[in-house]
């Protein structure tokens, strides 16, 4: 259960010590989240990361392997990533953006959320370590993505969540084969024993014992915004926030590119989006805290409801270190949000994407963001799976049925309309 590399290895953050490769979420002696670490001197003359060799790789996000832990032998099979970065021209227009972009990751392959990246990055160890049976503890759109890609890896699934998760998310996880437990809990309990089953069972479990390599996964997400925006940065980031790794890990890959001098220093700002009722950090933010103070959540942005961030603390002090902010939405934000993208880019996104686009127009509106930075926000999950989000704000679905004719197909656009003619009224 151990391997070593010579580009990375395990590192704790706090008191520097080293672990080669292993699943560890914690350093044993200061409890702190370890986190991989590159030699990027070595990558460097190696030549492997260059935008040459970036260019030369398979349109997914495996072109940038030689920064990822991934273990020597693996084969990269799924084509996950490389989704696509939209411009955004009607969006910005009523929220006041001239170049306001999209990272559109609800259509990530193969289950529609960010969560691909980091679970196919995570399974190519757990195989490495050798796990007959994965898992993690989700909030939704991580259970989808263990479930179907340990499912195309041959192992075994064993997948933890509240016991309140939307029904889609629970089929979508099913489907699959995975074993699926429900708790009476919310997320952070759910988290909690799945720390315990990890170290009694033997489980691999993305999140918990193999989270360093997991997080690296979202780091992907930063490269492909980086390369898709010409090699350059963006001044501002809008990412939502649930446990606060993938804002951080996207400030990483920045890092990265102007190390090894693929893009040109600049500073970028990063902003953090929540919803109201499980907001953590964009509170430790406003508060100007080096902490969090955990909530019990109580949001439809159910993907987002992590009331105890294990990176929450570190993503409070990196955005203010950018000179960036966070906000936090109301649920009924969150939905006008969801309609407000659709309406005008034609992306349906779930809850989280609400949380997201809500946040940025008020970014706008309190000019955090000006109106002529380039600005990327970052919409991680699809809508068809949070349809629940929107009951009861379409009468239409239980509209009634036309008959196949002309006339009846005339009368029934005057009645959508209004505009009922007063002889059609009379006959009523
Ligand atoms: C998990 C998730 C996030 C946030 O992830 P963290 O890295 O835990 O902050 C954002 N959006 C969606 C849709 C997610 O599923
Ligand atoms: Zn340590």
């Amino acid at each position: 259960m151990e391997y070593s590399c010579q580009t990375y290895q395990l590192k704790c953050n706090e008191c520097g010590r080293t672990f080669g490769n292993r699943p560890l979420s914690g350093c044993p002696e200061c409890l702190a989240p370890l986190e991989v670490h590159y030699d990027l001197d070595l990558i460097q003359q190696q030549g492997r990361f260059t935008r040459a060799a970036i260019a030369a790789g398979p349109f997914n996000i495996w072109r940038y392997a030689a920064l990822l832990p991934i273990p020597e032998g693996f084969e990269p099979d799924l084509p996950v990533g490389f989704t696509p970065l939209v411009r955004a021209r009607n969006l910005g227009k009523r929220i006041g953006g001239d170049q306001l972009f999209l990272k559109n990751d609800s259509v990530c392959f193969p289950t529609l959320s960010f969560k691909d990246r980091v679970v196919s990055v995570a399974l190519a160890n757990a195989q490495k370590f050798g796990f007959e049976t994965v898992g993690c503890s989700s909030t939704g759109n991580l259970a989808n993505s263990v479930a179907a890609q340990a499912a195309r890896l041959g192992l075994k699934a064993c997948i933890l969540i509240p016991a309140d998760l939307e029904p889609a998310k629970i089929l979508n996880t099913l489907v699959y084969g995975a074993r699926l437990v429900r708790i009476d809990g919310n997320y952070d309990h759910v988290n909690r024993l799945c720390t315990l089953i990890a170290d009694e069972y033997s489980y691999g479990f993305v999140n918990v014992n193999l989270r360093p390599y997991y997080a690296e996964g979202s780091k992907t997400q930063g490269y492909e915004i980086a390369e898709q925006l010409g090699w350059r940065l963006p001044d501002n980031v809008v990412c939502p926030m649930a446990g606060g790794s993938l804002i951080r890990k996207l400030r990483k890959a920045f890092n990265e590119l102007i190390a090894l001098g693929l893009v040109e220093d600049k500073p970028v700002r990063f902003f953090g989006a929540q919803a109201t009722g499980c907001s953590p950090i964009s509170h430790s933010v406003r508060e100007g805290w080096d902490y969090i103070e955990p909530q019990r959540p109580n949001t439809i942005a159910r993907s987002l409801a992590i009331g105890n961030p294990a990176d929450g603390p570190a993503a409070s002090k990196m955005i203010r270190a950018t000179g960036g902010w966070a906000e936090d939405v109301s649920d009924v934000e969150v939905v006008s949000g969801i309609q407000e993208l659709a309406e005008t880019e034609g992306i349906f996104t779930e809850t989280a994407g609400g949380v997201t686009t809500a946040v940025t127009a008020r970014l706008y509106a309190l000019g955090r963001i000006h109106r002529d930075q380039t600005t990327v926000v970052c919409i991680t999950g699809n809508g068809l799976k949070t349809t629940d989000a929107l009951a009861g704000r379409f009468d239409h679905l239980d509209a009634r049925a036309v008959r196949p004719r002309l006339a009846d197909f005339t009368e029934y656009l005057r009645e959508l309309d209004g505009v009922l003619e007063p002889e059609l009224v009379a006959a009523d």
